[in-house]
């Protein structure tokens, strides 16, 4: 009962109604907890431990970081030591490049492997002994010297921060500066793009065209949203979209070519999506006070996206081989030919515009 204030300041919070559910199994936890249990909160594994969903409970404290609850640091763990020599609060300070004064080397940091999330309740809710910070600093030196500090198993990543719709809406402001760049180790990515709209607009007309576009945008966005993906940007009538795995991308690509099917976009059956999918490295910058994607991965991405056929979906051996992918692909084969509508995964070897030898492009192509 030690941190009832902590309690009730959530329960009194503007955003109360949206993570209520998620507070209330959270509830026994955060009575009880410890002070050194509310320093630096790693939501990963509090979610493994009560059996609740992770991204539920990174939504939890990103509501309550915007209602000044907790306070959220993102921290830089040195690759060659694990220690945190430095965090900020701010996703508008975080820089491309740490240094490690333990180890003196400098490194990259890269959001999906040494950039870590972790909350923290803002003093003015809870006042945690002054000493805290001072213990853990020590404790983790320490270990250090000893050679036995490590990254935690499961951590919330800056990569799943940056995978919430959550932050986007309520810390979409705090953008990375403009010098600054961020690793992503592995990012699956997915790029859509329609045919047919120039011969739909000269047919339709404007008006009903643009419902037509505004109405497949609708449902590429909830389709990747389904599967925890982000829209990066549209460009024309294409969009980019970045997933947290490879079988997240292949899973909302499959809904995307399940809903062009059996939703009639427009009744003149004008428009056909196609759809690529590829995984790798990128590095993430601030492009006009956006976060936006670089780097050859979304390159090859966007250009399977060109080698497709209309109403298709491909992707790389990268995403291919993916054990989680080749699960979601047996399962979306098997539905299509339950439903009479069978579907083969077809393989060709293609020369990508840009991109150096030849790359192995899987696709869709009902059977005949
Ligand atoms: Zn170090």
């Amino acid at each position: 009962m030690q941190n009832r204030p902590l309690v009730e300041a959530l329960k009194r919070s503007r955003h109360y109604g949206l993570y209520e559910a998620t507070l209330e199994r959270l509830i026994p936890f955060l009575e009880s907890a410890t002070p050194s249990e509310l320093f630096r909160i790693n939501a990963a594994e509090l979610a493994d431990g009560l059996q609740i969903a992770k991204d539920d409970v990174r939504d939890f404290f990103l509501y309550g970081t915007a209602d000044g609850i907790f306070r959220l640091s993102w921290e830089f763990h040195c690759p060659h030591c694990n220690a945190v020599p430095d965090f900020k609060h701010n996703f508008g300070e975080v820089k491309g490049a740490g240094f490690c004064p333990l180890c003196d080397v400098n490194f990259r940091n890269v959001l999906d492997s040494n950039v870590e999330v972790t909350f923290t309740v803002h003093p003015a809710v809870v006042a945690l002994p002054p000493s805290i910070e001072e213990e853990y600093r020590s404790a983790m030196i320490e270990a250090v010297k000893q050679n036995s500090y490590s990254m935690p198993d499961r951590f919330l990543s800056g990569m799943d921060c940056l995978h919430s719709a959550v932050f986007r809406e309520l810390f979409g402001e705090e953008v990375l500066s403009a010098e600054e760049s961020l690793g992503i180790e592995r990012a699956s990515l997915l790029f859509t793009d329609i045919k047919g709209s120039t011969k739909m607009y000269s047919d339709l007309g404007d008006t009903v065209s643009y419902n037509v576009v505004r109405n497949h945008f609708k449902i590429l966005f909830r389709d990747i949203e389904a599967e925890k993906g982000v829209v990066v940007k549209t460009i024309g009538d294409a969009v980019m979209a970045s997933f947290r795995s490879p079988a997240d991308a292949i899973a909302a690509a499959l809904r995307i070519y399940r809903d062009f099917r059996s939703e009639r976009l427009d009744p003149a059956g004008h428009l056909e999506i196609r759809v690529g999918v590829h995984t790798g490295p990128v590095i993430v910058v601030n492009l006009n006070d956006r976060i936006d994607y670089f780097g050859n991965s979304v390159n090859i991405a966007a250009r399977i996206q060109g080698q497709v056929q209309s109403h298709s979906v491909g992707f790389s051996k990268e995403i291919f081989e993916d054990g989680a992918v080749r699960h979601e692909l047996r399962r979306f084969l098997d539905q299509q030919s339950a439903e009479g509508e069978p579907v083969d995964i077809m393989h060709r070897k293609t020369q990508l515009k840009g991109i150096e030898g030849q790359v192995d492009l899987y696709y869709f192509k009902d059977r005949a």
